[in-house]
């Protein structure tokens, strides 16, 4: 079966993990069966709509590559995708569901629904509309239309009955009506509510799979009895775990949680987070824990997503990182930690051809100590840096007596070397110490204090390498 998928956000905040994650296993069901994927943006709370988190959004699902066959900038044949820009179609069906005796206006004001619930609470009665205006006469609302009063549309619930679905996740879920309110579908400025405009768009869009958090399965009656009244049978709903922070707290923002766009500025590769996030309560029930975007299409399945809890485990997300990173071929890793130098600064905008290689070579020094391409200004900085800052172990060491004299005889013995390759640069700095006959240490702390400005980084050798023979006798004598 072809599935056609939504992800439905609303942009009222930047773009989180838990609402990426909805939006990948809809994507990679979508991607799995040939199906379509669309983005729907469920915008009709004009409070809380937030112009920034609709670019949020569609930023982060083109960073991960989640990119959608149907939906606001793409079009498609349900257009327009935009909630705010259907209000007719939304108006058009309340209308209907009012003459088919499935909704009803309701004039009550503010101040009225204020005191009913006080009352109902002072009695300790559950609050919820008293459906005072279910049962008006036609008379009565022939007056009060006539009287130009405000209203907005409710859905008329089931007195009794119960609504059951098997959710592809929880299996069967049973919701008793009586239980639950007259909802409001159409509000006075004859803007839906997403318990009318959500459920009517899964059919107008023929959504065939509803893919959500679980903070959704008490819409999901009122989903289903709407979809109902509206003459078509519900789509499959399936309802994600929670996600739990590593203090296995509802994650947030005090617990890890950040936006997408965090992630990305931080250095983690999209298609790292991609597979960390459909780990987030799937999996295959083997111990395979790195999937390329191919294998999580072909391999990922509702079945196989549990109903318990998952935990977002950032020491696992860097493990994941770096380990992409070190399987990455140089001029790739070094092509995506550019953006990173030139953001501090670094390195120019455009990069010169003739710097790529020298970028490439270090780049290759850090490989394996990098978690994060964010990570890549702080280390390699001394590199790029004409005025290298000393931090205060390294100043200690240039300092330290005797330092200088050992620094300006590295110079003049770096200097003397016929080439610059990497033995010459070993044999000149081992020769060195062999005459001084001293502890390889009393060369080589000083020296790397002063070429890099600090006390630990990648081989000195190496260093002095790729930093080259004119910038290395700089840096020594500048020292000495
Ligand atoms: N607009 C809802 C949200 O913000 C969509 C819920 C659903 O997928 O039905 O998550």
């Amino acid at each position: 079966m072809k599935a056609r998928t939504r992800y439905a956000p609303s942009p009222t905040g930047p773009q989180h993990i838990g609402g990426l994650r909805t939006a990948l296993y809809s994507w990679l069901l979508a991607r799995q069966t040939g199906g379509q994927f669309l983005l729907r943006l469920e915008d009709t709370d004009r409070e809380r709509y937030d112009a920034e988190s609709e670019r949020s959004i569609k930023n982060s699902l083109r960073w991960l590559g989640l990119d959608w066959d149907e939906g606001p900038e793409v079009g498609g044949p349900h257009a327009p995708y935009t909630q705010s820009e259907r209000l007719p179609i939304y108006q058009e069906a309340a209308e209907r569901l009012i003459a088919q005796g499935n909704a009803y206006r309701c004039y009550c004001t503010k101040q009225r629904l204020d005191e009913m619930r006080a009352a109902q609470q002072a009695a300790k009665l559950p609050t919820g509309y008293d459906r005072k205006c279910r049962n008006l006469t036609a008379e009565e609302r022939a007056a009060n239309e006539a009287a130009g009063l405000p209203s907005v549309v409710r859905f008329a619930m089931p007195a009794d009955g119960s609504v059951t679905f098997t959710d592809a996740i929880r299996g069967d879920i049973t919701f008793e009506n009586g239980l639950l309110d007259d909802f409001v579908i159409l509000k006075s400025d004859g803007y839906p509510t997403y318990q009318l405009a959500a459920p009517l768009d899964d059919v107008l869009m023929e959504i065939t799979h509803i893919i959500r958090g679980e903070e959704w399965i008490s819409s999901a009656t009122k989903n289903i009895l709407l979809t109902r009244a509206l003459g078509h049978e519900p789509p499959i709903y399936a309802h994600l775990p929670l996600i739990l922070g590593p203090d296995k707290k509802k994650l947030s923002k005090r617990n890890g949680d950040a936006a997408v766009k965090d992630y990305q500025d931080a250095g983690y590769l999209p298609e790292v987070l991609l597979n960390f996030i459909a780990l987030l309560g799937w999996s295959e029930g083997t111990d395979q824990e790195l999937y390329t975007r191919e294998e999580l299409i072909s391999k990922f399945s509702l079945e196989n997503v549990t109903n318990h809890p998952a935990v977002f485990d950032v020491v696992k997300l860097d493990w994941m990182n770096g380990l992409a990173i070190r399987a990455m071929s140089l001029s790739e890793l070094a092509k995506r930690c550019v953006p990173y130098l030139q953001a501090a600064g670094l390195i120019p905008d455009p990069v010169p051809a003739e710097m790529l290689a020298y970028i490439e070579s270090v780049i290759a020094l850090e490989q394996e100590r990098l978690h994060k391409l964010a990570d890549a200004p702080e280390m390699t900085a001394f590199f790029f840096k004409h005025d290298l800052e000393w931090d205060d172990k390294a100043l200690k060491k240039v300092q330290a007596d005797g330092a200088k004299e050992i620094l300006s005889a590295a110079a003049d013995a770096l200097e003397a070397t016929a080439d610059w390759s990497f033995e010459s640069v070993e044999s000149a700095v081992r020769g060195l110490i062999e005459t001084r006959g001293v502890k390889p240490g009393e060369v080589i702390h000083p020296v790397r204090a002063a070429v890099t400005g600090r006390t630990v980084g990648p081989g000195l050798f190496e260093t002095i390498h790729v930093l080259g023979k004119a910038e290395t006798i700089r840096r020594l004598r500048n020292a000495s």
